[in-house]
């Protein structure tokens, strides 16, 4: 099988490809070369009755959930393969629509399938709990019982389509839910290859799995309105979490948010600093700084401070921007024309805003949408735009900063909570401030790195719940409990 860049039937309704009934063509661009590569038909209304159909009767006569464990497992563990065994045309795909780079298309494929490797294996350790009673003068027993929270709707972003998907999709399926994926409208290919793999190979009953292809405020605000839908879970924007919210108010479906940043990185100046540079760069730069935990305000402690915005300009002067596909490109474009846009904007507020361009921040090329990593000196820490507002590019913005002392205050001034960053060669200083920063995720010595096996979420507006690991299986089920009189 080859990746398709123009199918027909874009949508996966209870167990079968097929086409929307909406009349809105969607275009999808290679942000490369911003060419059109592709048009879909949205997914309307009507589509999301169907597929919430299909989704609700799956769970309703308890098809999936009812499976003994293990051939779940099983079922899981095959799907894992099945995205393997197609990791050159994901990989593809991924880079035809997103315009990541090759190595960061690879890593995704894997980390589709580990996720649904490790949530496979936690099916047969969901258990409740029985406990010894007071029971007041009566004799009783009790149990408590971890059921699936119901269907499910997974409402993705653009900036790591096929990883968001799975990873929301996998421990759903463990929970013995049934999952409706709504992926994002600039890049549906990679859930289309999906759809079609999981069509073929019927590993999972109808409606346990639907995608729906089409826009956020049609087919994703359909789903957040649904009554039938019983939970959202979502990464993207903190505005569209926050409308998520409002519209999951009717039935109180349940809600887990993963949602924008606005991360701090302190290099300290008893860090190794070649390695605290590289990690500073690479935690922004990397995807072009369209990831949620980027690594957007750089604190260097002022005795370095020079030396290391240096060195950070240095390694983004000297990044080769290029097509994913060319092995040797290390940052892609941005996703689309809006995004570029919004990037070359920030540029210039940042410099009308006082703060010092050092380097980078300008469009690369006349085609496709490719801007050079910029970094920005805020010597006075002044409280501008670049410094405050989450931008989703390669653009950082470095202050100078005293100690320990205050850490806790620059981290944590802001409404977001997501990723954090420590460089130093004390232990202490290290987790002294990872006990300081209010954030879901704190790095030290390393940024952005993520295991299945570890809880990933943010504090504050930086969302609602935790992925990934044990916790991240907890917010697809529901606690039963049962008295029983003896
Ligand atoms: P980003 O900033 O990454 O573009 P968004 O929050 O805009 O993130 O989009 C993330 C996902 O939310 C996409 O799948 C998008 O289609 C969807 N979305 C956007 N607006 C809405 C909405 N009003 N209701 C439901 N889903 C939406």
């Amino acid at each position: 099988m080859s990746a398709s860049l123009s199918p027909t039937r874009t949508q996966f309704i209870a167990g079968k490809q097929v086409s929307s009934n909406g009349t809105e063509e969607i275009p999808v661009y290679d942000p490369a070369t911003g060419e059109i590569i592709s048009t879909f038909q949205g997914a309307d209304a009507a589509d999301v009755e169907m597929a919430v159909a299909a989704a609700r009767d799956s769970f309703d006569k308890r098809i999936w959930r009812d499976l003994p464990p293990i051939e779940r497992a099983a079922r899981m563990t095959a799907m894992a393969d099945l995205i393997a065994s197609h990791a050159d045309d994901f990989a593809e795909l991924e880079i035809s629509d997103n315009g990541m780079t090759m190595s960061m298309a690879r890593a995704t494929v894997t980390s589709c399938a580990n996720s649904l490797r490790y949530f496979a294996g936690t099916i047969q350790k969901i258990h409740g709990e029985s406990t010894d009673l007071s029971g007041g003068g009566r004799q009783l027993m009790a149990y408590t019982m971890r059921e699936a929270v119901g269907v499910v709707a997974a409402i993705t972003p653009w900036n790591a389509p096929l990883g968001v998907l799975v990873n929301k999709m996998a421990p759903a399926l463990a929970a013995g839910c049934s999952i409706i994926g709504k992926p994002a409208e600039q890049t549906p290919l990679s859930s289309i290859l999906l759809s079609q793999l999981l069509a073929e190979s019927q590993l999972f009953p109808d409606g346990v799995i639907s995608i729906l292809n089409g826009h956020g405020h049609i087919a994703g605000a359909a789903l957040a309105a649904h009554d039938d839908v019983d939970k959202i879970t979502f990464t993207g924007s903190t505005e569209v979490g926050k409308k998520l919210v409002v519209a999951s108010a009717h039935n109180l479906k349940r809600v887990t948010l993963e949602l924008g940043g606005k991360s701090p990185l302190f290099i300290f100046d008893d860090a190794p600093l070649e390695h605290a540079i590289q990690g500073a760069a690479m935690a922004i730069f990397a995807n072009s700084g369209q990831v949620c935990f980027a690594g957007s305000r750089l604190y260097i402690q002022r005795g370095i401070y020079d030396a290391v915005i240096e060195g950070v300009a240095k390694i983004g002067d000297a990044m080769k921007l290029g097509n994913g596909r060319d092995p040797s490109t290390q940052l892609g474009p941005l996703v689309r024309q809006e995004q570029l846009d919004r990037v070359l904007k920030y540029i210039e507020y940042g410099i009308s805003d006082g703060a010092e361009l050092i380097s980078g921040g300008m469009r690369e090329g006349d085609k496709g949408y490719f801007v050079r990593p910029a970094v920005f000196a805020n010597r006075e820490r002044n409280k501008i735009r670049i410094a405050e507002e989450e931008i989703f590019g390669p653009i950082v913005t470095a202050m100078p900063f005293d100690g320990l002392d205050e850490l806790e205050a620059l981290a944590n001034d802001t409404p977001y909570g997501l990723g954090s960053g420590v460089f130093t060669s004390s232990n202490s200083t290290a987790h002294k401030a990872a006990r300081l920063i209010r954030a879901g995720n704190v790095w030290i010595n390393c940024y952005g790195i993520l295991d299945k096996a570890i809880p990933f979420g943010g504090f504050k507006q930086s969302g609602w719940g935790r992925e990934f690991g044990l916790e991240g299986l907890s917010p697809f089920l529901e606690t039963k409990a049962v008295y029983n009189m003896l």
